[in-house]
């Protein structure tokens, strides 16, 4: 079919290559998008790094990048849904549609999932294939950089949507893109006060432009005594932790009120100790792990937000450039200098 250019991970090292790869022909099941505007996510800044985790988990050669959005160029034998000129965005966890948690309503946690850009060849290319099942189709009029990160906005709808915050008091911990695409969904959902954290000011500039009533910088304020100010010596309803720092989790879980909800989304880079007792069992806190988006309510929820335009996400994509000048995008990523950074082909 031709050759295509890709972003790869050539080999278990630090960077990436500017390559060519031939071009996917898509399976009976699958459908071939043309990508037209594609995001970097954290995980494809630590592939780029190399840290821990990807030496761990990636096999190079690999085309990395899997938040995106583009048209259907090409359909499997067996697709029925998606045609071609489709626009669509994706769900990156392909499941196996046979496990306990897949035929239980519960894909988001399959045993055997792949993820697009990690497992198979991802979305930092010209075309991408993708199962049809995972294809979410998204208006032609919705400007690209929206639909391609969706699936962050995903993970961002599922940790808000978990937990109730109508009329509550909100404690958002970390605002990268994740935790500022929450600031909008908790507020558009019904929180009555959101308050953000985060230890780079850049980030919290951009916060600012969204729903938010208080922000903080945990390197220079005393968030645990201006929060208890805030809520009157209460703390706060909720948490929802998008930093995945020590200090954040530490802190967020001793501001919390008596039988509050928490939601991790964020990921620590190792082991965390806090005071089980004390921060948790005594408080009675309730508490949900966040994995991926549930598939697909939170696809859904999503599309009913956006399409009535219920969140303005825009402020948080801060930068634009095209698939080749990628790594200039992950050395301002590197720099904390970015919010979201959308790349084109
Ligand atoms: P990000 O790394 O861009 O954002 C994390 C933010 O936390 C940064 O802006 C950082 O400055 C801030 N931070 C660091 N220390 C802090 C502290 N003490 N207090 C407050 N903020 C602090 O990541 P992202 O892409 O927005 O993703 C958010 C988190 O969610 C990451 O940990 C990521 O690994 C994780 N994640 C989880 C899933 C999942 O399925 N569970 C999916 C995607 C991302
Ligand atoms: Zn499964």
């Amino acid at each position: 079919m031709g050759k295509m250019r890709v972003v790869l991970k050539q080999s278990p090292a630090p960077g990436l290559t500017l390559g060519e790869k031939e071009i996917p022909v898509p399976g009976a099941g699958e459908v071939l998008v043309k990508v037209i505007a594609t995001g970097i996510c954290g995980t494809d800044f630590h592939i780029w790094s190399w840290d821990k985790w990807s030496a761990a988990r990636i096999k190079p050669p690999i085309v990395f990048g899997h938040e995106f959005t583009g048209e259907v160029v090409d359909i499997g034998s067996e697709v029925h849904r998606i045609k071609k000129g489709d626009f669509v965005s994706a769900e990156t966890h392909i499941v196996c549609n046979r496990c306990y948690e897949c035929l239980t309503g519960k894909k988001h946690v399959c045993k055997n999932v792949k993820i697009l850009g990690v497992d198979v060849d991802g979305t930092f290319a010209e075309y991408v294939k993708i199962p049809e099942e995972n294809a979410w189709l998204v208006p032609s009029n919705r400007p690209k950089e929206i639909s391609a990160i969706m699936e962050p906005l995903g993970n961002a709808v599922h940790t808000v949507m978990e937990v109730d915050v109508r009329g509550k008091t909100v404690l958002i911990t970390g605002c990268g893109p994740i935790g500022l695409m929450a600031i909008e969904v908790a507020h558009a959902v019904g929180a009555s006060k959101i308050i953000a954290t985060d230890t780079n000011d850049y980030r919290l500039s951009i916060a600012k432009q969204l729903n938010v009533n208080y922000v903080f910088n945990p390197l220079k304020d005393n968030i645990e005594k201006e929060i208890l100010e805030i809520t009157h010596g209460e703390g706060v309803d909720v948490l929802l932790e998008m930093s995945g720092a020590f200090a954040a989790i530490e802190s967020g879980f001793k501001i919390l009120r008596p039988g509050g909800e928490v939601s991790l989304l964020g990921i620590p880079s190792d082991r965390v100790s806090i005071d089980f007792a004390e921060a948790i069992i005594f408080k009675g806190a309730v508490i949900h792990g966040i994995v991926g988006r549930r598939m697909y309510e939170t696809w859904y929820t999503m599309e009913e937000l956006l399409s009535n335009n219920r969140i303005n996400i825009s402020p948080i994509i801060t930068h634009k450039m095209k698939l080749d000048n990628i790594e200039e995008g992950m050395e301002l990523i590197k720099a904390g200098k970015s919010g979201k950074i959308v790349l084109y082909p």
